[in-house]
């Protein structure tokens, strides 16, 4: 009977509706336009003649409790109450009276966070779980983000990009990484190394088998014990069988690097689509700061900002520039790593006899 039937169980995001803003909720779907008053905020007016000022505040994303706290007191004193979150893990207070503004961002930079991240300015580095939820990655991904962000402060807080700059990490080298203007990804050197005495307990080999993207993975006996064996002529080092099988272990102090990729953007009101493309790789991998990725992302960034037409994303740039001019300006060494070698490739490749524009 279907009065019986069992009620299906929601557990998904819950609706976000119900923690609006009164005016947010009351004028959805109404904007009438926005501006930009200063780097940091930004003014709604509605049709119904409503104005929804909202601030950004940056923060570390994987937060504490009791800088969550914090922040969501600084929300009930200064703002109106509520508070959300970006996708790039800042926070945004809204507020219906401009006399708030001025208030709540002296509140939010005395507290020691810091106030931008619109328009275009360095947006907020969005980067992956690591550590803390996910069981594979190769490098501390928010650590990644911190360092970087402490020396692009000043491109947070100011509006003197071409266009938006949208960065991202990704903390192994198959899942999360984003399409970003510049990208920030974990590179393994070096195939898995198989603990061989685990596998047989740990690991469900046929699925391991079918995680290879390039099928260099085959069951074996090893000392009398059904195991893995890996073609290392095949494997690309992605890393994709190590979330399925933890004895084939992939990361190391020494072998796993950072690659840093750019031009990558998933389209917008202009143009098509872009794919992210290598331009630095076999960068360490060199906790707790980092330096010698930050300083590749700084001179990129310097470049951008310096070579571009006013609303030219990275990718703009690079098309309009090409890409052998983008390594000269940036003096970034282009090696044989830049070269799509894998033999798959040829379907990706510029192969055919016919000039292509
Ligand atoms: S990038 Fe990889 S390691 Fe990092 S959170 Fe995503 S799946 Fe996990
Ligand atoms: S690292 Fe990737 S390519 Fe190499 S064996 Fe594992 S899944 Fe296959």
């Amino acid at each position: 009977m279907a009065q019986d039937m069992r009620h299906p169980i929601e557990s998904g995001c819950p609706d976000g509706f119900q923690y609006m803003h009164p005016s947010m909720r009351r004028n959805y779907g109404q904007w009438k336009y926005h501006e930009h008053p200063r780097p940091g905020v930004l003014l709604h007016v509605a049709h119904s003649g409503d104005k929804l000022w909202t601030v950004k505040c940056g923060t570390q994303r994987i937060l504490d409790v009791f800088t969550l706290r914090k922040l969501t007191e600084i929300g009930d004193k200064f703002a109106d109450g509520y508070i959300r979150f970006t996708i790039r893990s800042n926070v945004e207070y809204v507020v219906t009276e401009e006399a708030k503004v001025q208030p709540l961002i002296e509140a939010i930079e005395g507290a020691g966070f810091i106030v931008g991240g619109t328009a275009n300015s360095v947006a907020m580095i969005s980067h992956t779980q690591g550590w803390l939820h996910c069981d594979i990655p190769g490098t501390d991904a928010s650590g990644v983000v911190k360092s970087m962000m402490d020396e692009l402060i000043d491109e947070f807080k100011n509006c003197n990009m071409p266009n938006r700059v949208h960065i991202t990490t990704s903390c192994c080298q198959i899942n999360c990484g984003g399409q970003g203007d510049i990208a920030i990804n974990v590179q393994h050197t070096k195939p898995p190394k198989i603990n061989h005495d685990l596998v047989a307990n740990v690991c469900e080999r046929p699925t391991v088998v079918a995680r290879c993207p390039v099928a260099a993975i085959r069951p074996a006996m090893v000392n009398g014990k059904p195991s893995l064996e890996v073609d290392e002529k095949k494997c690309i080092c992605c890393g994709a069988c190590f979330p399925p099988c933890p004895p084939m272990q992939i990361n190391d102090a020494e072998d796993t690097k950072l690659a840093i990729w750019v031009g990558g953007n998933h389209s917008n009101a202009r143009s098509k689509p872009t794919f992210q493309k290598l331009v630095a790789a076999g960068v360490p991998n060199n906790p707790p700061r980092w330096p010698e990725a930050t300083a590749i992302v700084k001179r990129i960034l310097k470049e951008y900002k310096e070579g571009a037409k006013d609303w030219e994303r990275i990718n703009d740039w690079i098309d309009r520039i090409g890409w052998p001019r983008f390594f000269e300006v940036t003096g970034l060494p282009f090696t044989k790593y830049h070269i799509d070698n894998w033999t798959g490739a040829r379907n990706s490749l510029n192969a055919s006899t016919h000039i292509r524009f």
